[in-house]
C-alpha cells in the first residue's frame, strides 16, 4: 500500500480535510529542475543559484546567468519558482566577492549582506533573473537570502521590484528576522524560513559540526516557537495589508514527514523540499487535518525538548512507524 501511495504523488497536496499544502522542490541546476517535475512537484521553492557562480574567479556574465535560470524556469511553465539571489560568504567563498579571512565566517558578510555590500552584483543577477522570466512562462519569484531587519527586507524588495521583477521575499533564517516578522512581512511579498541556518543560530550550534548534531535539531521547541512568530508576523501583516504574504518552509525540515505536519499547523503555508522527500511527505500530510495538525503543533510547542516534542507527533501519528 506504502508503495502504491508513493509512487501515486502528482501534484495539488492536499491535508485529509482538502486544506492545499503545496510541495514544492529545492533545485540549483536544470538536471534537477528536471527530476523536480518529473517526481510531481508543483513548482520550485528554492533555487540556489551559488551553483552558477562556484568555481569562478569572475562574476558570470549576463548572458550566463539568463541561460543557468532559464534552464530551470522551463521546466515549471506557468508554475511557481521562488529563485534565491546570491548566498556567498566566507562559507561559500567566491574569489571576487568574499573576505575569507573572517574570523566568524557564519556571524559575518554573508547572503544579503554580501548582496548590500556589492549592490552591482546583485542589481546584475536581478536584471539577468528578470530577462530569464521574460523569456519563459514560469511564475518567477525572487528572495534574498539571511536577511536581519525589515530595512533590508525594504531595500531589498524595492531593488527587485525596480528591476522588474514583481513578487520579491525574504528568507528567514536569523532570529531578528523571525521576531520581527510583522514588520519584515509589511515591507516585502513573502517569506521562506531557512530552517537550516534558523536552527544553527537559533541553538548558537555551527551546523557543519557533527557533535552538535543534538542541539542542531529543528524539531528543538526553540526554533518552532520562531517558526510561529514568523506565521504570526504573516498574519497581522495580511490583516494590515490584504496581501497574501505566503511563508513557506524551504530547508532540511520540510522533508521530515513529521516536521512537516507540525509546520503546516503553525501555519506555514508551503513546503519545499529535496525531490525524493516529496512522496512521504505527501502520504503523511494526506492521513492528518488542519485542525489535527494543529494540535500536534501546540503539542510539539509544549514540549521541553527535541526529542519530547518528537515523541508527542510520533505517538499520535502511527504512520510515521
Ligand atoms: C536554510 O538555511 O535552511 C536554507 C534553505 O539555506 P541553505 O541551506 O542554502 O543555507
Ligand atoms: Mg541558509
Amino acid at each position: 500500500a506504502q508503495a502504491t501511495a508513493l509512487a501515486s504523488f502528482a501534484g495539488d497536496n492536499r491535508l485529509a480535510d482538502g486544506h492545499p499544502v503545496p510541495l514544492l522542490a529545492n533545485v540549483a541546476t536544470g538536471a534537477d529542475a528536471a527530476k523536480a517535475a518529473a517526481a510531481g512537484a508543483e513548482g520550485v521553492g528554492l533555487l540556489r543559484t551559488e551553483f552558477a557562480f562556484l568555481d569562478r574567479d569572475t562574476e558570470p556574465a549576463h548572458d550566463e546567468q539568463v541561460a543557468a535560470y532559464g534552464a530551470v524556469f522551463e521546466h515549471f511553465a506557468g508554475k511557481k519558482v521562488v529563485i534565491r539571489t546570491l548566498d556567498a560568504g566566507a562559507d561559500k567563498p567566491l574569489p571576487f566577492l568574499t573576505d575569507t579571512q573572517e574570523p566568524n565566517p557564519a556571524l559575518g558578510v554573508r547572503g544579503y549582506r554580501t548582496d548590500a555590500a556589492s549592490p552591482g552584483v546583485l542589481a546584475r543577477q536581478l536584471a539577468a533573473i528578470a530577462q530569464a522570466a521574460k523569456e519563459h512562462e514560469a511564475d518567477v519569484w525572487v528572495m534574498a537570502p539571511m536577511v536581519s531587519t525589515p530595512d533590508e527586507a525594504a531595500a531589498f524588495t524595492d531593488m527587485a521590484h525596480s528591476a522588474g521583477l514583481k513578487t520579491a521575499g525574504v528568507m528567514v533564517e536569523v532570529p531578528s528576522a523571525a521576531l520581527t516578522a510583522s514588520h519584515i512581512l509589511a515591507n516585502t511579498d513573502f517569506a521562506s524560513l531557512g530552517t537550516n541556518d534558523l536552527t544553527q543560530y537559533t541553538m548558537a550550534a555551527d551546523r557543519m559540526l557533527g557533535p552538535l548534531a543534538t542541539l542542531n535539531d529543528p524539531w528543538q521547541p526553540a526554533v518552532l516557537h520562531l517558526v510561529k512568530a514568523t506565521c504570526d508576523g504573516a498574519t497581522t501583516a495580511r490583516a494590515a495589508t490584504g496581501a497574501p504574504k505566503s511563508v513557506g518552509v524551504c530547508g532540511e525540515a520540510a522533508a521530515d514527514p513529521g516536521l512537516a505536519v507540525v509546520l503546516a499547523g503553525l501555519g506555514v503555508t508551503t513546503l519545499s523540499m529535496t525531490p525524493r522527500a516529496l512522496p512521504a511527505v505527501a502520504h503523511v500530510l494526506a492521513t492528518v487535518t488542519m485542525a489535527q495538525a494543529q494540535d500536534l503543533a501546540r503539542q510539539a510547542l509544549a514540549a521541553p525538548s527535541a526529542e519530547a516534542a518528537r515523541q508527542a507527533v510520533r505517538a499520535a501519528l502511527p504512520i510515521l512507524d
